[in-house]
C-alpha cells in the first residue's frame, strides 16, 4: 500500500504542507516519523554541560538513521534550535544520503544552554520573532552559536522549538516565548516545546492561546517524564494540544510498562488523535554512538510491549505517520482566506488581521 492510500484511509488533513530540510511534502507523504530526536549537536556549550550531548559524528548519525529506516522510519524531528548546538547543513546531508525526512527546529532552548554572553539573550522580542520567521520562510543560519547569525543556508526550519524551566515562560522567557509566538501565527508553523518534568505545560500553553495561537499548532513534549499525577496531565492533554511522549526506554524515570499503562490511561480518555512518539536520543542512548537502546527502539521493544497491552497496530499507526502528519504540517490561518503559492502550489498562511 503506497503512503497516499494510507493517508485516505486514516482521514490525513491535506491542508498545510510540512517543512523538510530538503523541501516542502504534503501530509500524505510523511510516513512513520520518530516527534523528538537529536540526530546532531555540535560540540560546545550544552555538550560541555552535559557531555552525553554531542552528537558530531556524521558517520555515525546516519548509520542510526539507517537502523530505523530498516523499520520502515521515514522522517525525524530534530530538535535542536539555531544557536543551540544544532548543525543544520549536517541535517541537509544526512537527510540527502539516507532518504530520511527531517523537520529542523528553529527556536531555542531553555537558557541554561546558552553562555552568558549569547546573542539570544539581549535580541528583542521583534527580533527573535524575525529571525526564526527567516529560518522558516528563507533558511537556517549556520556557525552561530557564539556569534550572532549571518551565513544562512536553503534549507529551512521546519518546526519552532521552545523551552521553559518548570514555572512555565516567565522571566526572560515570556520575551522568547512570544517571539516564538508570533512567529507561528505569522508562518502557520508548529511550535515543539520542552516542559520540564510535564511542568510549566498549562502556562505554555496560555501564553501562545493568548497569542492566538491554534492548539493544534501545539506539541507538548516531554509531558510523560513524571507519570505520577495524572490528573495534571490530563488537564494538559484536556487544552486539545499535542502530546509528545518521549520518555521510552529511559528507566532512570520509569518503566516501559508504567509507559504503555500511561497510553492506555490516555486512549481510555479519547486521546489517540493527540498522542506523538519519540525517544529523545542523545549519546548514550543511540547504537552507533556505542549507546544503549537505538532510533529503533520503538520498533524493537516498545511497539511489542503496547501490543501486549492491548493496543492495536492501528492506533501505533496513529501515533507515528497520521498524527505527526496533522501536527507537523503549517495551519493555514482561516480567519482571513488562503491563497495559493503559484510557484509549487502549496497554501500560504494568511497573517491574521
Ligand atoms: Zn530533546
Amino acid at each position: 500500500m503506497d503512503r497516499t492510500e494510507n493517508a485516505t484511509m486514516t482521514g490525513i488533513d491535506n491542508g498545510g504542507h510540512i517543512q523538510t530540510v530538503t523541501g516542502n511534502i504534503r501530509p500524505e507523504q510523511l510516513g512513520y516519523c520518530q516527534s523528538h530526536e537529536h540526530l546532531f549537536i555540535a560540540d560546545g556549550h550544552s555538550a560541555k554541560l552535559v557531555p552525553s550531548l554531542r552528537l558530531d559524528d556524521f558517520d555515525a548519525t546516519c548509520s542510526e538513521l539507517e537502523l530505523c529506516k530498516k523499520h520502515g522510519c521515514s522522517a525525524i524531528v530534530d530538535a535542536q534550535p539555531v544557536g543551540c548546538g544544532r548543525m543544520a547543513d549536517l541535517l541537509l546531508k544526512a537527510s540527502l544520503k539516507t532518504g530520511v525526512s527531517i523537520m529542523a527546529s528553529t527556536g531555542f532552548h531553555k537558557l541554561v544552554f546558552y553562555p552568558d554572553d549569547h546573542w539570544i539573550r539581549d535580541m528583542d522580542e521583534d527580533s527573535l520573532a524575525a529571525l526564526f520567521i527567516g529560518e522558516l520562510e528563507n533558511g537556517m543560519f549556520t556557525g552561530c552559536d557564539l556569534s550572532r547569525p549571518e551565513h544562512r543556508i536553503s534549507s529551512k526550519a521546519g518546526v519552532i522549538k521552545t523551552a521553559s524551566d518548570r514555572e512555565g515562560p516567565v522571566g526572560d522567557y515570556k520575551r522568547l516565548f512570544s517571539a516564538a509566538a508570533e512567529a507561528s501565527v505569522q508562518t502557520g508553523a508548529p511550535i515543539l516545546s520542552h516542559t520540564e518534568m510535564g511542568k510549566g505545560a498549562l502556562e505554555q500553553i496560555k501564553l501562545f492561546t493568548d497569542h492566538k495561537v491554534p492548539v493544534d499548532s501545539i506539541i507538548i513534549c516531554h509531558l510523560d517524564r513524571v507519570l505520577t499525577d495524572t490528573d495534571h496531565l490530563m488537564e494538559v492533554a484536556s487544552t486539545g494540544v499535542y502530546l509528545e511522549l518521549d520518555t521510552i526506554g529511559r528507566f532512570k524515570y520509569h518503566s516501559d510498562d508504567d509507559e504503555a499503562r500511561f497510553i492506555l490511561s490516555l486512549l481510555e480518555h479519547g486521546f489517540d488523535d493527540r498522542i506523538l512518539l519519540g525517544l529523545d536520543t542523545t549519546r548514550e542512548r543511540m547504537k552507533s554512538y556505542g549507546g544503549a537502546i537505538g532510533l529503533d527502539y520503538l520498533h524493537e521493544s516498545f511497539f511489542p510491549l503496547l501490543r501486549s497491552y492491548g493496543v492495536s497496530d492501528s492506533h501505533i499507526y496513529k501515533f507515528t505517520v497520521s498524527n505527526p502528519a496533522k501536527a507537523f504540517s503549517f495551519k493555514r490561518r482561516i480567519l482571513g482566506h488562503a491563497g495559493t503559492d503559484a510557484r509549487d502550489g502549496r497554501v500560504m498562511p494568511i497573517k491574521e488581521q
